[in-house]
């Protein structure tokens, strides 16, 4: 059996506290949210923080608030089961508990947390396409003060993300949803509990007037080095109105963005055509909603 190797560990009951712990300790030091990845990768010895920084005792970093300016604010260390079951994420953002709902399992969902799911930056994070198609903004804290990043500027490579050393997310913004917008997450796995995006696509549009697309975000998982934003994908949604050729237009155009690696769960052809597949899926799915609300 692999064993954790020695850390020390702190439980700090303020976000300054935290901070000031991570730059005394330096690179090696990291925060802990659920600890549904970073423990295992500890255990298989892809990382050896001497520091883990527990984010729990923060007051205030699991909330779910509806914004005064509009908007919704999720805290970093909300579950991705309470996302899940989230009434008013259910309502306004439907995509979100959608990409929750085939994140893992029931009991890794009660553990891991968003905020782990954006900060691990794993090309396969299934929050993550959703969270881009929304328009999330992060907010984080560190010795600089604060600072705020759009999400799909937010990752750097695989594991690498734009936050300076010691810098801990603090909140996940999204705004309101535009009028007459559907969106909806597809996921295909190799099972379909317990096991990463082969490939992840979300798609969120808006209509206008008749079927005439006003806003579309795209974005996949595991079809890169991070996750995509697929912008000629959404160039073509809104060059014309919408209809059945466009929308394979805009699946096409969506694989055509991804560069999936081959590896020992699929080649990088059959992901290529799965994205397509998906994308045409998940675009048909969000234009119906998107209908259906006007
Ligand atoms: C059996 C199993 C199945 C899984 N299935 C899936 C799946 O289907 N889809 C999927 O996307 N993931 C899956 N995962 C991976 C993992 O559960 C998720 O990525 C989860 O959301 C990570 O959240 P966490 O709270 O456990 O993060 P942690 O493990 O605590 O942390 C992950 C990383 O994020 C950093 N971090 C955490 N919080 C912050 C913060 N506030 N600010 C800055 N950095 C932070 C940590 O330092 C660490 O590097 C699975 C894991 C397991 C063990």
């Amino acid at each position: 059996m692999k064993r954790l190797k020695p850390f020390e560990y702190r439980e700090p009951n303020t976000l300054g506290e935290a901070i000031e712990i991570l730059i005394g300790e330096g690179p090696r030091a990291l925060p802990l949210a659920g600890g549904t990845d970073l423990l295992v990768r500890m255990k298989q010895g892809v990382v050896a923080p001497s520091l883990l920084v527990n984010l729990k005792r923060i007051a205030g970093l699991d909330r779910i608030e509806r914004s005064a300016a509009g908007g919704m604010t999720i805290g970093p260390l909300t579950p991705i089961a309470a996302v899940e079951r989230s009434e008013s994420l259910r309502q306004s953002y439907p995509v979100l508990i959608q990409a929750a709902g085939l994140l893992g399992s029931p009991s890794i969902r009660r553990l891991a947390t968003l905020g782990g799911n954006v900060g691990r930056a794993s090309p396969a994070a299934d929050m993550v396409p959703a969270l881009i198609a929304l328009k999330a903004r992060i907010f984080a804290e560190g010795p600089a003060g604060e600072n705020e990043i759009p999400i799909d500027a937010f990752f750097k490579g695989p594991g690498s993300t734009v936050l300076a050393p010691a810098e801990i997310i603090t909140a996940i913004f999204l705004p309101d949803p535009a009028p007459a917008a559907g969106a909806a997450y597809l996921k295909l796995g190799r099972r379909e509990g317990m096991d990463c995006a082969l490939v992840g696509v979300a798609a969120a549009l808006s209509l206008g007037r008749g079927d005439r697309v006003v806003e579309a975000r795209l974005a996949i998982a595991s079809c890169g080095p991070v996750p995509l934003r697929t912008e000629s994908a959404e160039a073509v949604l809104l060059a014309g109105p919408l209809d059945e050729d466009r929308l394979r237009e805009a699946a096409r155009a969506t694989a055509g963005n991804s560069c999936p690696i081959t590896d020992m769960r699929a080649c990088s052809d059959y992901r290529k055509e799965m994205v397509e597949v998906l994308a045409y899926r998940a675009l048909r799915a969000a234009w119906q909603t998107a209908r259906r609300s006007r």
